[in-house]
């Protein structure tokens, strides 16, 4: 479980783009955080992985601290997917994949044997292989990312908006493939987006943050209250 304890991130010019955050996030459970643009969702999800810090309060990992393992150690355990699936533009769409196996210590043979089992997994065609990111269609693209981020089998997903930029019928099937992953391999997910639409659709729990970084709710999806 991760766990989120008092947490506040106070950016060096003054903003407090997180206040007080207090948020148990369970295993293998999909655990969307969602609220309009600058309410700190993206910056909640970047302090479970430190790519920032808190200012404030401690984030747990299975009771540790996080601060208390490798930065290294702790990103290999945390796949990570934003909203332009963020490839290598200068490498195919297997080597993208590929990559993170090879940098783990698979032989190449064994990294590319990965990379085209992960396709199928996203339901990606694997005669896409050979190709360049700027190749593929967004939804496409987005696949490649969310394989690449399973690529180091890590037990926890980040997604950053990984489905807003493509368009509503793609989306969608996006969306009921994360479910799918989510099932199969039980992975624990975080995931932010400003669509309460999505949220209700894929979170087990939903954390509603508003403006200033305060969260507002946290339940499953069919407790919300609307307000
Ligand atoms: P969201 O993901 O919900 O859109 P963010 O976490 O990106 O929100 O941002 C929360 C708040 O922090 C916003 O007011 C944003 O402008 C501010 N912010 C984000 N990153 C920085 C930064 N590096 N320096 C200063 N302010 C930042
Ligand atoms: P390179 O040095 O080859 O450009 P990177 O260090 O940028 O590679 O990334 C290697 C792998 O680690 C990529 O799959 C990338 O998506 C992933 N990665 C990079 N930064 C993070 C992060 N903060 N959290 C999780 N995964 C990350």
């Amino acid at each position: 479980m991760i766990r989120i304890d008092a947490v506040t991130k106070r950016y060096p010019d003054g903003t407090v783009a997180v206040d007080r955050l207090s948020l148990e996030i369970p295993d293998r459970a999909i655990t969307v955080l969602v609220g309009p643009s600058g309410c700190g969702k993206t910056t909640t999800l970047r302090m479970i992985n430190r790519m920032v810090e808190p200012t404030e309060g401690s984030i747990l990992l299975d009771g540790q601290d996080i601060r208390q393992q490798p930065v290294n150690t702790l990103r290999r355990s945390m796949g990570y997917v934003i909203q332009n699936a963020g490839l290598f533009p200068h490498r195919t769409i297997v080597d993208n994949i590929a990559t993170v196996p090879r940098l783990l210590g698979s032989s190449r043979r064994q990294a590319r044997a990965r990379a085209a089992e992960l396709m199928e997994r996203v339901g990606l065609d694997t005669a896409l292989a050979g190709r360049y990111p700027y190749q593929l269609s967004g939804g496409q693209q987005q696949r490649v990312g969310v394989a690449r981020a399973l690529a180091a089998d890590p037990p926890v997903l980040l997604m950053d908006e990984p489905f807003s930029a493509v368009d509503p019928v793609v989306r969608k099937q996006l969306q009921d493939e994360l479910l799918r992953i989510q099932e199969e391999l039980g992975k624990t997910i975080v995931f932010v987006t400003h669509d309460i639409d999505e949220a209700i659709k894929l979170g087990t729990r939903v954390a509603v943050l508003r403006t200033g970084g305060r969260l507002a709710q946290y339940a499953p999806p069919a407790e919300l209250l609307s307000a």
